[in-house]
């Protein structure tokens, strides 16, 4: 018997969890109770204590962070490093199809296809098919593929379900094609790995019982995010008999039902919630101390929480103090709500003003957990401003996200046309047939000639020795660039921008998507338009070039190095498992946090509540919520309303400057007693607001080229009033005004003739 002296360490309840070894057993507890810890001794218990063999040890978990992290905890238990199974999901089973390739007729040394390798099949059979990838995009099907395989739908069954009409037929062709292209390819996609796994267990009885014996001892944390492919997997190990012809099921899961955060991925939250019925004879061990928190942020988190239905009873509880308050602080803008937890950390954190020491806190004990990805760039600007430390988690920083330098790409080049880097970079974005070999041939050109790769664009007659789709895209985006460069002083700079992202086809590539993906870049997107609102109202009269000079300014501050000790930035959803002393939770206002989305629905509420759950559990000591009055999003300033978790949340306890009083009118009836009676009025959808408002943008500047000038003409524009046309060539006007001649781009200069 080695030192039981981090069993010591355990509360009675998951000293009990963690020596309980034989037969299922459902640890279910809320956030902060020490489950992972409790799953981690027991790990260490069964190896020391128990003699087993790390060998006979399989323990699954989600994200390879937490795998890491719960390997080293483990090994530092037991001492010495060993060989152990700590995996996830995909890596476990990859280790196994590895092993047994042959009998689905694999080679050994498949391939694992990642999403481009994906992408780049179906945009394959798409050319087979004829179909038009500009209509059905690679993504749109590889979605529906990924769907069906982790229903466990075949192609065969889909082609024998559906196909009733065309799409579904197209669907069914490509997802047929896909198949045999991975098969004859030798590889598998990350669907596969499970797929091919549980496949390879139910069809080959020697294997499955080799497995289950190996596994004597089955753990997997954070359960109530499995799907049913993965609830399969486990389900086939677990069902084990020993020599003796008994079931044994050694499989201990653990979980809160309370975090399922990924039901729209697929999570189905009745694994959890039906373990004790699925293996008969669990134990269930419930941990109900909390060791995480403060009392004041589990009472918050437990007044939300309960607004839930369909859940377990369970209440925590701490020994901790009451700690602080919740701090809610209604700000007056979303710059507003950025300043104030920059100066709020800076308070805490930041050097002292009196004895000029180095602040109290260091800077990673601070976590900002936003809703949304695009709502980081508000606290990148104020956090850099003031000098303090940040890093973006689980995503890039605002200025390094692909769409937004692409956009501004677009921008350099319109200020400045012999940008070749800029060019590069954008002249197959969207896709427009520019190859490699096209991109070679135009450089070799501009070296030769000595001028910019742009003004190769404009000589026609290479133009025109490209295949007839290329040079067509190719003169629209040099025409694009052009009339821009032309009007981009006449205009306002968010207007130069959505004519940019509309005609450059940019933004409707995007739409075309139907992804998760391009749904965030296309947020990202319409919010760099606040970005631009923003400095627009600074200063009325600042140019393109002085914005751009700005931004470049913003987007060169560089945090990276200081990782070590930094605030984090991330979302809610990258957040789980993990804890903060010091955790601010911006963006409380409904149609932001809960997303509009889910107020098309019951349990798609449950579910954002369920996050917010998550958002506040993981806070140690102090946590901020703030919502602002107005908010630009996407370029579109509103008034706003706060959030219904925080109208949920036990006013008792809140603190801060404007606590959150319960009379908004316009939820008069619809809450009572805070209690969300029926489903709140549905927030108004910003982002498709924005998309319909950048196009109309873009088509009434396009409605002004259908009118064609001749010189003589008297017009109207805009801003600088009436004018005589003095001449028309090409896409450039020439107008006398009453103190001004200018040059004008036809088709983006606001002109109307009299
Ligand atoms: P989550 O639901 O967020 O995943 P969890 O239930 O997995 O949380 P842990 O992360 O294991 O909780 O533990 C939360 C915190 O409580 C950790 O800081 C851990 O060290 C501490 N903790 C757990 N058990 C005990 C204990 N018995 N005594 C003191 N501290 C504990
Ligand atoms: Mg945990």
């Amino acid at each position: 018997m080695g030192r039981t002296d981090y069993l010591d360490k355990l509360n009675d309840k998951q000293k009990e969890a963690a020596m309980y070894t034989e037969g299922p057993l459902l640890i279910l507890a809320g956030a902060g109770s020490g489950k992972t810890s409790t799953m981690t001794c027991r790990i260490a218990y069964l190896i020391r204590e128990m003699d087993v063999h790390p060998y006979n040890i399989l323990a699954v978990t989600f994200t390879n962070k937490a795998a890491k992290e719960m390997r080293d905890r483990v090994q530092k238990l037991i001492g010495e490093g060993v060989n152990m199974w700590i995996l996830t999901f995909h890596s476990a089973c990859l280790r196994i199809l590895r092993r047994h390739a042959e009998l689905l007729d694999y080679g050994r040394d498949f391939a694992v296809y990642d999403p481009t390798d994906q992408k780049t099949v179906v945009k394959n059979i798409c050319k087979e098919l004829n179909i038009d990838t500009k209509k059905f995009t690679p993504s749109y099907f590889l979605s529906i593929i990924s769907h069906c395989k982790e229903q466990r739908i075949s192609a065969r069954e889909y082609n024998s379900i559906y196909g009733t009409d065309f799409k579904e037929q197209m669907v069914g062709q490509v997802y047929d094609r896909y198949e045999k292209t991975l098969k004859k390819n030798n590889a598998m996609d990350f669907d596969d790995l499970l797929l091919k796994t549980v496949e390879l267990f139910e069809e080959n009885e020697e294997v499955l019982l080799r497995y289950q014996d190996r596994f004597q001892y089955i753990m997997v944390d954070e359960y109530q995010d499995t799907n049913m492919i993965q609830y399969t997997f486990l389900r086939l190990l677990a069902d084990a008999r020993d020599r003796d012809g008994n079931v044994r099921r050694n499989i201990c899961v653990v979980g809160d039902d309370d975090q399922c955060i990924y039901q729209w991925r697929g999570a189905d939250i009745r694994n959890i919630l039906e373990f004790e019925k699925d293996f008969p004879g669990a134990k269930t061990v419930k941990l109900e101390q909390n060791y995480r928190s403060t009392a004041n942020i589990l009472a918050a988190a437990h007044s939300v929480i309960s607004h839930n239905r369909g859940r377990k009873a369970k209440k925590l509880w701490t020994d901790a103090e009451d700690g602080n308050k919740i701090i809610y602080y209604n700000a007056d803008d979303e710059k507003d709500e950025a300043r104030f937890i920059a100066s709020e950390i800076n308070r805490i954190a930041g050097p002292d003003v009196l004895t000029g020491s180095p602040g109290g806190e260091d800077y990673r004990q601070f976590a900002i957990l936003y809703r949304t990805n695009a709502q980081s760039r508000t606290f990148e600007e104020a956090l850099s401003t003031r000098g303090i430390p940040y890093r973006v988690l689980g995503g890039l920083r605002y200025y390094d996200r692909k769409e937004i330098k692409d956009m501004m790409c677009y921008m350099r080049l319109v200020q400045n046309r012999a940008d070749d880097l800029a060019l590069v970079r954008i002249i197959n974005e969207p896709k427009r047939g520019v190859g490699g070999k096209t991109l070679e041939k135009l450089r070799t050109l501009a070296q030769v000639r000595e001028v910019s790769l742009f003004d190769v664009l404009l000589d026609d007659d290479v133009i025109a020795s490209f295949s007839s789709k290329v040079s067509e895209n190719l003169k629209a985006l040099a025409g694009l660039i052009e009339s821009y460069g032309i009007e981009r002083d006449n205009m306002k700079i968010s207007d130069l921008y959505d004519g940019l992202l509309v005609n450059s086809g940019y933004m409707k590539a995007l739409e075309e998507q139907h992804t998760v993906e391009a749904e965030s870049r296309l947020e990202n997107l319409m919010e760099f338009k606040s970005v631009i609102v923003g400095y627009e109202k600074e200063d009325p009269n600042m140019n393109l070039a002085e914005f751009m000079e700005r931004i470049a300014l913003l987007a060169d501050v560089d945090n990276h190095d200081t990782e070590e000790n930094a605030v984090t930035l991330m979302t809610l959803h990258s957040a789980k498992g993990l804890e903060f002393p010091y955790v601010f939770m911006p963006g409380m206002e409904d149609g932001l946090f809960p997303g509009w989305r889910a107020f098309d629905r019951e349990d798609g509420l449950e579910e954002e509540r369920r996050l917010c759950y998550v958002g506040i559990t993981r806070a140690k000591k102090r946590l901020w919520m703030t919502s602002a009055r107005t908010r630009t999003l996407y370029g579109r300033t509103d008034y706003t309303r706060e959030s219904v978790f925080l109208r949920e949340l036990d006013s008792k306890l809140l603190d801060g400057d404007s606590v959150y009083e319960k009379k908004d009118r316009r939820t008069e009836g619809v809450f009572r007693d805070g209690v969300s009676e029926r489903i709140p009025i549905k927030p108004f959808d910003q982002l498709k607001y924005a998309q319909a408002q950048t196009k109309r943008k873009a088509e009434a500047m396009a409605k002004a080229a259908g009118q064609s000038f001749a010189a003589g003409d008297k017009v109207s524009h805009a801003k600088f009033g009436e004018g005589t046309v003095l001449e028309v060539s090409g896409q450039v006007i020439r107008i006398e005004f009453k103190d001004q001649v200018r040059k004008l781009a036809l088709g983006i200069a606001p002109l109307e003739k009299l």
